[in-house]
């Protein structure tokens, strides 16, 4: 087989080993460094918003984007009752491709990476928004995204408590339970209202397909930074609309957080800001200590194309498999010939 036409492929087990061996701190740090990189550079991205396909359990979508150079896109899907069934709400993969031969140089398993990116996007996003000196964090929806996010929160903006509830006492003892000897202090809660006391950043990443109300105006106080991650579909949100009139609204890509995200629930042209000029300095993030900022999260392509970039910098020998993904004829024309060279 030439190497012109094996795929470096990583697998569930080899990005386990891959994050444990680099450490799930230091690769949140490093990757959010990638994710922050690439906003910097938005206008060089071809973006759209992702493709979705509907059905009453979930939603399937493909994410693509290109800088150029490189291609990306990832399938995920997003099934809030798995979980009965004993399977993922989330779960993706992801190809990156050189854009001059159109020849995919990655193919990964994405369900741990959409964890790692999702969070390390929203402790990068913080680092711009949250208020000054934020030790303390609620986590509200305690299931697989939420670790994730609370090392993430750890390792990038200093955060050193968090306040977990979730209605399954459960998922909250399980995300207690993962967290020890992290570092972290951990308060598990018995209501969502006992979670946001005195937290400076409230992330909420609740699974439930439906316009929830996981935070009401009255739980939010001033000065709070929100980390608004599981509204992310039509008619699946988790903050009152009064919340979000009240607050600064930080976005991914517009076209696709009105129709996905908490500003589904607003006028189309209600203002918000782009991320990305806030990260390329040319918006303001936090102006004011009173100021209550809300990153309406939905996750976009660009943060996948990152994270597969980043997965991509760290391939040596042994810890991916060299996948057998393209045809390899003796000659590019002969593609029959390299069938019959394989007859008995
Ligand atoms: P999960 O199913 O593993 O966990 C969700 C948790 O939310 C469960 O433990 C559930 O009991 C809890 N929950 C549901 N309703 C609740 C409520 N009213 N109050 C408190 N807790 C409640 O799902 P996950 O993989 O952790 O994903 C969480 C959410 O984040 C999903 O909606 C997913 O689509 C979204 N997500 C967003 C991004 C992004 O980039 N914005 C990326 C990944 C996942």
């Amino acid at each position: 087989m030439k190497d012109l036409n094996i795929v470096p492929f990583v697998s569930v087990d080899q990005m386990m080993k891959i994050v444990l061996e680099i450490g799930v701190e230091t690769l949140l740090k490093e990757m959010a460094g990638y994710i922050e990189a690439d906003f910097k550079r938005w206008p060089s991205f071809d973006k759209s918003a992702r493709v979705a396909a509907h059905s009453p359990e979930g939603v399937i979508e493909l994410m693509p984007t290109s800088d150029g150079v490189s291609y990306g896109f990832k399938y995920v899907n997003g099934h809030p009752d798995n979980t009965r069934s004993g399977r993922q709400t989330v779960t993706a993969f992801g190809v990156l491709a050189d854009v001059a031969s159109g020849y995919p140089v990655l193919l990964s398993e994405m369900t741990l990476l959409t964890a790692l990116r999702t969070a390390a996007t929203s402790a990068m996003v913080a680092k711009h928004l949250a208020p000054k000196g934020a030790r303390r964090m609620a986590i509200i929806g305690n299931g697989a995204q939420s670790e994730f996010q609370a090392l993430a929160f750890k390792a990038i903006c200093g955060i050193d408590r968090v306040q977990l509830y979730d209605i399954d006492p459960e998922a909250t003892a399980k995300c207690a339970a993962n967290l020890e000897g992290f570092g972290l202090q951990t308060q598990q809660c018995q209501s969502a209202q006992e979670a946001v006391e005195g937290a400076d950043i409230i992330t909420t990443v609740t699974a439930d397909k439906q316009y929830a109300t996981i935070l009401t105006d009255n739980m939010v106080g001033a000065g709070v930074h929100i980390n608004a991650v599981g509204g992310d579909c039509p008619g699946k949100t988790e903050l009152h609309r009064d919340i979000l009139l009240r607050s600064d609204i930080f976005v991914e890509f517009p076209e696709q957080t009105r129709i996905e995200g908490e500003i589904q629930q607003l006028a189309p042209d209600h203002p918000v800001t782009e991320i990305w000029q806030v990260i390329a300095g040319e918006a303001k993030g936090r102006s004011d200590p009173r100021q209550i900022t809300l990153f309406d999260s939905v996750g976009f392509a660009t943060e996948d194309f990152s994270a597969l970039r980043y997965i991509k910098d760290q391939l040596r020998p042994g810890n991916h498999t060299r996948l057998d993904m393209l045809a390899d004829p003796d000659t590019p024309k002969d593609l029959f010939g390299m069938l019959l060279r394989a007859a008995p």
